[in-house]
């Protein structure tokens, strides 16, 4: 007669090698007692080879310190302790069956440790489930890759790579909120290129996007990380130097003037150079709205314009009529 004992230790074995989830007993100097067949198989060690090993000794991956400490409230408090992917991507580094294509390199895992008690309540004993959560956390890493793209895809200028106006907008008005409460001014500058309709017309929109592109590079090397720069229209670009006075900016729109009129663009065997004009505005307290200050740049761009064109125009405050010019 088979025993009902003997019965049930079979089945027990049944449950523990069927399951998809890794258990490991282990008492609470992390010696190992129980070791699943899902273990045995990830970690391609037999129960023989790891019954009466700390855990520690068999896993370089885990750190003992952190995993201690984690596990003191099974002992102390005897409440269960979740370990999420989120937190730490795996415990075991067990490789993992998807293709390779995939961005698992490893099993991505939550861990469950709770307690087990004697028959006279006292734990000396935890249990741990190893969960494999690879394809949920790869499904929640794609959405969130893909929320990132859309997002920049939603602030971005296909064409420059600069931010688009209205994303611009949004964090112009940030700034100059900013601005109000700081004691250093930041400089608005309106850029736009000179006769663009003739580059287009003469050499085609496609060389005229190649002018915009490279005007957009010409700003984005001229200006410093924390500087805000949009492409606000079709060849015109507004740009926010921050914590510049009007006088450093007319230094870096200088830069950018220069560096524009020295380009030459090669497309389709011509040779195509332009220009840019150029309008600055400092911040100062008494402007009520961002609109009212980036009016001001506009204002001085637009002076550039009528004078000539290829120049640098600062607005000045003291006297709205008289704005300073640098020609080219
Ligand atoms: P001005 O010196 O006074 O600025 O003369 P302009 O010829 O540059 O005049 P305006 O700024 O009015 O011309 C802008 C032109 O830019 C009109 C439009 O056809 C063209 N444009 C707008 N967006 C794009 C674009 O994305 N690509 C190209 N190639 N052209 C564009
Ligand atoms: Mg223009
Ligand atoms: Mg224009």
């Amino acid at each position: 007669m088979i025993s009902d004992e003997l019965i049930s230790m079979h089945w027990q074995q049944d449950l523990l090698s069927s399951v998809e989830v890794g258990i490991v007993v282990m008492d609470k100097d992390f010696t190992i007692e129980v070791w699943n067949q899902f273990m045995e198989n990830h970690a391609d060690l037999r129960p023989g080879q790891v019954s009466g090993k700390k855990l520690f000794s068999l896993f370089d991956e885990i750190d003992e310190q952190w995993l201690r400490s984690k596990a003191d409230p099974v002992f102390n408090l005897k409440t269960p302790v979740f370990i999420i992917w989120e937190q730490r991507p795996y415990l075991f580094r067990f490789s993992t069956s998807r293709p390779i294509t995939s961005d698992a390199l490893y099993m991505f895992q939550n861990v469950t440790m709770f307690p087990l008690s004697s028959p006279d309540g006292t734990v000396n004993k935890l249990c741990m489930l190893v969960y494999d959560v690879t394809d949920q956390a790869l499904s929640k890493l794609r959405v969130e890759r893909l929320n990132d793209e859309l997002q920049h895809m939603s602030r971005v200028d296909g064409l420059t790579g600069l931010f688009n106006r209205r994303y611009w907008q949004e964090r112009f008005d940030s700034l100059f909120k900013l601005s109000q409460r700081r004691e250093t001014v930041s400089t608005a500058c309106m850029l736009d290129i000179d006769h663009f309709k003739k580059i287009n017309d003469t050499y085609g929109h496609q060389a005229g996007d190649l002018v915009i592109k490279t005007l957009a590079r010409v700003i984005q090397k001229s200006i410093r990380e924390t500087d805000l720069a949009g492409r606000y229209g079709g060849e015109e670009f507004a740009v926010i130097l921050v914590d510049s006075t009007a006088s450093n900016a007319l230094k870096v729109a200088e830069r950018i003037r220069r560096l524009a009129e020295a380009m030459v663009i090669d497309h389709e065997g011509h040779q195509i150079c332009f220009t840019v004009s150029i309008g600055l505005s400092e911040f100062r307290k008494p402007v009520n709205s961002s609109m009212a200050w980036l009016e001001e740049a506009d204002q001085a761009l637009y002076m550039s314009k009528n004078s000539g064109r290829n120049r640098v125009s600062v607005w000045h405050h003291e006297n709205e009529e008289q704005i300073g010019q640098l020609q080219g």
